[in-house]
């Protein structure tokens, strides 16, 4: 018998350790509080731990947890980190788990810490000494800011499961598919002057208007050309989000920005997207040299395309008793599926209470994940 603490006790700890990521360096925190105490008990158990550090994440760390040995067999993968949570919207700590209505509260419960606590639940009571395949958890860091603790894992390829599962909160609903993200910032810088004679400087603003036509032109061709009707909008979407240029009607505008979001369906990748944003703007480039410029606002997502009717797919399905299905969030999966292995994400809790304050677990779901984990082990590992 081991001596883990109880389900709601890992819960506890795990939401007591903040491990908030953020591209600001002032809101951002270390997950090692978290890591420590998910080797611990992984350890526990008799996992042999790894806990790399993550290049360029400022020191964090990702956990490789394995047992079992020869080829193949199960991952089942998460993050470490959260979102930062929104001050003074909260009805309680974000890090002192309650418990109210049916639900455990706390910044992590259902994206995504509590997913680990679930799995080492599941993990108590199997014969962890009979795998024929082993099973490895991954606990990453900053996957809610640059995805780098997947990508050193993905990159790395230590092990090559047969399978994947990353415990995100899809209702346990398997997900196959889902769109990429890019977000673009375009800058024009043209010349200031008085308004009386446009000749004495450079409109920012009317350069950025043939900057837009072109755009649009883009993304008509974007939406005309690829289609993938899993989707509910089932071709890859531009949005103009932003747009701030000059100061006073009476000066010619020195300087314009618009910021887009551009969502690719899978089998895009996020590099061909930017060249060909580049490509469309190249001409009035041409035309006003040094003025345009095209940057990338935050670390992009790509898209992710498994297989709706792979073997692990439709297991899952049937465990679940849900139909497998796409939606329009990212997530680890484009990184894990680069190990070879058939990847799904699917974990307990709901999409909808992610990112939000007050965000909770549903008790509902406790037990029914503890039975779908035990019986996606036994399938790749023991079977
Ligand atoms: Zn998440």
């Amino acid at each position: 018998m081991s001596t883990l603490p109880d389900l709601k006790s890992c819960f506890t700890q795990l939401i007591a350790a903040p491990s908030i990521s953020a591209l600001e360096a002032e809101h951002d925190m270390s997950n090692h509080a978290v890591i420590n105490l998910l080797q611990n008990w992984f350890s526990e158990l008799g996992f042999e731990c790894e806990t790399p550090t993550v290049a360029d994440s400022r020191n964090k760390q990702n956990l490789i947890a394995r047992i079992g040995s020869g080829s193949g067999g199960l991952l089942l993968a998460g993050h470490t980190d959260t979102v930062p949570f929104d001050e003074g919207l909260w009805s309680q700590s974000p890090f002192e788990m309650v418990e109210k209505n049916n639900r455990w509260y706390g910044l992590g419960t259902c994206d995504m810490k509590g997913f680990f606590a679930l799995v080492l639940e599941a993990l108590k009571d199997m014969p962890l000494d009979q795998f024929k395949r082993p099973l490895t958890i991954f606990a990453s860091a900053d996957e809610e800011t640059t995805m780098s603790g997947a990508k050193a894992f993905a990159d790395s390829k230590v092990v090559a499961p047969d399978f994947a599962v990353i415990g995100e909160p899809t209702s346990l609903k398997p997900v196959y598919m889902h769109k990429g993200q890019i977000a673009q910032g375009i800058h024009v810088i043209g010349r200031s002057g008085h308004s009386s004679d446009p000749a004495r400087g450079l409109n920012a603003i009317e350069v950025m208007h043939k900057v837009i036509s072109q755009l649009m032109k883009l993304k008509q061709h974007l939406s005309e050309n690829y289609r993938e009707d899993a989707f509910t909008v089932p071709y890859p979407t531009m949005n103009f989000g932003h747009i701030h240029g000059g100061d006073a009607a009476n000066r010619i505008c020195g300087c314009c920005d618009l910021h887009l979001d551009i969502r690719p369906l899978p089998g895009m990748e996020l590099a061909e997207l930017e060249l060909m944003v580049l490509h469309y703007l190249s001409d009035i480039s041409k035309e006003y040299p040094g003025s345009i410029s095209v940057s990338t606002l935050y670390p992009g997502a790509e898209s992710f395309a498994g297989k709706a009717d792979n073997p692990w797919t439709k297991l899952v399905a049937e465990l679940s008793g849900n139909e497998a299905e796409v939606v329009n969030y990212s997530t680890e999966a484009p990184y894990i599926n680069k190990l070879g292995c058939q990847t799904l994400v699917l974990g307990p809790g709901s999409i909808n209470q992610a990112h939000q304050p007050d965000e909770f677990i549903g008790l509902e779901y406790l037990t029914p994940t503890v039975d779908l984990i035990k019986k996606m082990i036994y399938h790749a590992c023991i079977k």
